[in-house]
């Protein structure tokens, strides 16, 4: 019999009951060192008092109200995001696969009021992960993700993760976008080079190609910058933002610059929930922590930290982890024993991880966790691969 919720994830025997900051309890009263963050999601830990006010003063005001009206506190998050980033305009979704679909919409619509409808495909990259939604599966494209569910949307071509030549010989005059996440998360952390960040960028203004960035898992903070492009020196023309911005509330943006966005006057796009004003005073709050110069310095000293202590760890565990990659708190661990098996035995040593493509383990932690918090991470994790060790044995 079909259990009452769907059955399209293989749940962990966990069910966590109270979140504080870093760390998760759970039912049974174990507390969990949340290496996760729900999916690089709770960027200011659980419960944070400011998230906490904005969201209880909110929902005694005002929940909901349509965009047939003005919102003030969508306004003032779309002012503070377009203060802090190279967007002119943004729209609120309610999740990251929105973000595709309408980033995705926007490009094509660009071009078609350009005079240009031809101008439809998207270059996207092998490894990709951009939602569950049908542009975001097609985006990614991977057999894992679109097999049964055709016919699956046109109009995009799929490159190898990454080869800036192939990229500049596939763009053409059909070519309306190229879309890829400067720091690849499911598919198993893996940060592309600046230069080729640069190098996208330059194919793009040499062909008049738009550029997405998809930083839904590696925006708002997790590589150390406010957005991780920022460390390639470039911008893209669209942005897909989700994740982080909420803090635990479920809300995305599409940033963009006022060029790109032309084509999306009144009427082409729309949706019901996306920028309320419970969602939009949290993420309000939410920007105020990250966006501030001495959070995101913090931010860094603590990913140095982090990744020595990793370093530290895959020496000494040579059976289990090959190497750490990643950029800020946005860590992997290649591992040489299964990926999963490590997951579990995190939880066995109450310290929450998440598997990623390519056999890593993600490491996503709180932007917000303190370095007593960091070594004891590490102290649960290096217990874990032990006892990978012996069970190996
Ligand atoms: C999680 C994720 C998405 C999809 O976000 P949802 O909120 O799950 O729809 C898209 N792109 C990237 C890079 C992601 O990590």
């Amino acid at each position: 019999m079909i259990p009452s919720v769907l059955p399209t994830y293989s749940r962990a025997p966990l069910s966590f009951v109270k979140g504080e900051g870093s760390w998760l309890v759970e039912a049974d009263g174990r507390r969990f060192l949340d290496m996760g963050s729900g999916i690089a999601v709770n960027v200011l830990g659980h419960a944070h008092p400011d998230l906490v006010n904005a969201l209880s003063e909110q929902a005694q005001k005002l929940w909901h109200v349509s965009n047939l009206y003005t919102i003030p506190e969508q306004q003032k998050l779309a002012d503070k995001l377009v203060a802090a980033t190279f967007a002119d305009t943004v729209f609120f979704t309610n999740s990251g696969t929105e973000t595709c679909e309408l980033a995705v919409k926007m490009a094509r619509k660009h071009f078609y009021d350009a005079g240009q409808p031809e101008r439809v495909e998207i270059i996207a990259f092998e490894g990709s992960f951009h939602g569950r939604s049908s542009a975001g599966i097609a985006a990614a494209g991977s057999e894992k993700m679109t097999k049964g569910f055709g016919p699956v949307l046109g109009g995009f071509r799929h490159l190898k993760w990454f080869d800036l030549d192939e990229v500049r010989e596939a763009v053409n005059d059909k070519t309306a976008a190229i879309l890829v996440e400067p720091v690849q998360g499911e598919g198993g952390i893996r940060p592309l080079p600046d230069a080729a960040l640069k190098g996208l960028r330059e194919i793009c203004d040499e062909t008049g190609t738009l550029l997405i960035l998809d930083e839904v898992q590696c925006g708002m903070g997790r590589t150390g910058r406010l957005f991780a492009h920022e460390w390639a020196g470039i911008t893209p023309d669209i942005m897909m933002v989700a994740k982080g911005i909420g803090g635990g509330f479920p809300l995305g943006a599409v940033l963009a610059t006022e060029k790109a966005a032309d084509g999306m006057t009144a009427g082409t796009h729309g949706s019901t929930y996306g920028g309320n004003p419970l969602g939009c005073a949290v993420g309000a709050a939410v920007m105020d922590h990250v966006a501030d110069a001495g959070f995101l310095a913090e931010v860094q000293r603590k990913a140095g930290l982090l990744r020595q202590k990793l370093e530290g760890l895959v020496a000494g565990h040579p059976q289990v982890f090959e190497s750490v990659r990643g950029q800020g708190l946005m860590l992997g661990l290649k591992c040489r024993a299964t990926n999963l098996d490590l997951v579990k035995a995190g939880y066995a040593n109450e310290v929450i991880t998440v598997p990623a493509g390519d056999n890593v383990v993600r490491l996503l932690p709180p932007l917000t966790i303190t370095d007593d918090e960091i070594a004891e991470a590490v102290t649960r994790l290096d217990a874990a691969a032990t006892e990978l060790e012996k069970s190996a044995a």
